[in-house]
């Protein structure tokens, strides 16, 4: 199932509007700030497909009735450009465990490139609701190798990855390798180069959240 948050009318194409305009995206905190609220926003809207039990709270008057989370998901994330998603999330699945995976591009010099993944720390995933974030999917192949990758250690009861800004081809990868994924998005672009940037996208996530890196 694919969801794309930008189709109601909200404030997340407000964000979504910040983070892509040239000019706005100078100020790196603003770019952070703004990723962050998009896995707020994301948090909530997931939060309301998710299990919760019923509670009896004792308040300084009597007794409320009230629904609490019945357990907490396992946040992932692909460093580095998914850091500012994953702290989005974090914030509203405020005691969720998390999971960590390095993924980049390695170049070859025809211009191509595979997916290598390295760092990897994660807790128990078997059984458990699994949320992973990542600002673009472009070719979804670094979502799918890490999804293939977390599930070398256990099988996920659910996944859902968390993306700002997702390309229709990247879509199509993820729903063909992982079809009982659902995929929430701040919004959707049809485009992209062969050098595997989304068209308008925003430019590169992790640049304009952190600096540029060197292409070593
Ligand atoms: N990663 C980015 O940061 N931007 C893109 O357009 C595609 C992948």
């Amino acid at each position: 199932m694919v969801i794309n948050l930008s189709k109601e009318h909200s404030l997340i194409t407000n964000w979504i509007a910040e983070i892509r305009d040239m000019e706005i995206q100078k100020d790196r905190m603003r770019f952070r700030r703004n990723l962050q609220r998009i896995g707020e926003i994301a948090a909530y809207e997931i939060s309301k497909v998710l299990p919760f039990k019923e509670e009896e709270v004792q308040t300084p008057l009597g007794l409320a009735t009230t629904r609490r989370l019945l357990e907490q998901p396992v946040l992932t994330t692909i460093l580095r450009a998914g850091l500012p998603l994953h702290d989005g999330l974090l914030n509203y699945f405020d005691q969720a465990d998390c999971a960590f995976v390095s993924a980049y591009r390695k170049h070859d010099k025809d211009g191509s490139f595979e997916i290598s993944l390295e760092y990897f720390s994660s807790p128990e995933i078997e059984n458990r609701i699994v949320i992973i974030s990542d600002p673009m999917l472009a070719t979804g192949a670094s979502l799918v190798k890490t999804i293939n990758y977390l599930r070398e250690e256990g099988e996920p009861r659910s996944i859902h990855i968390v993306t700002a800004i997702a390309c229709t081809v990247g879509i199509e990868h993820v729903r063909r390798n992982v079809p009982t994924a659902t995929i929430w998005c701040g919004d959707i672009d049809d485009e992209l180069t062969a050098k595997g940037y989304i068209v308008p996208g925003l430019g590169d996530a992790g640049d304009l959240a952190f600096g540029v890196k060197i292409q070593s």
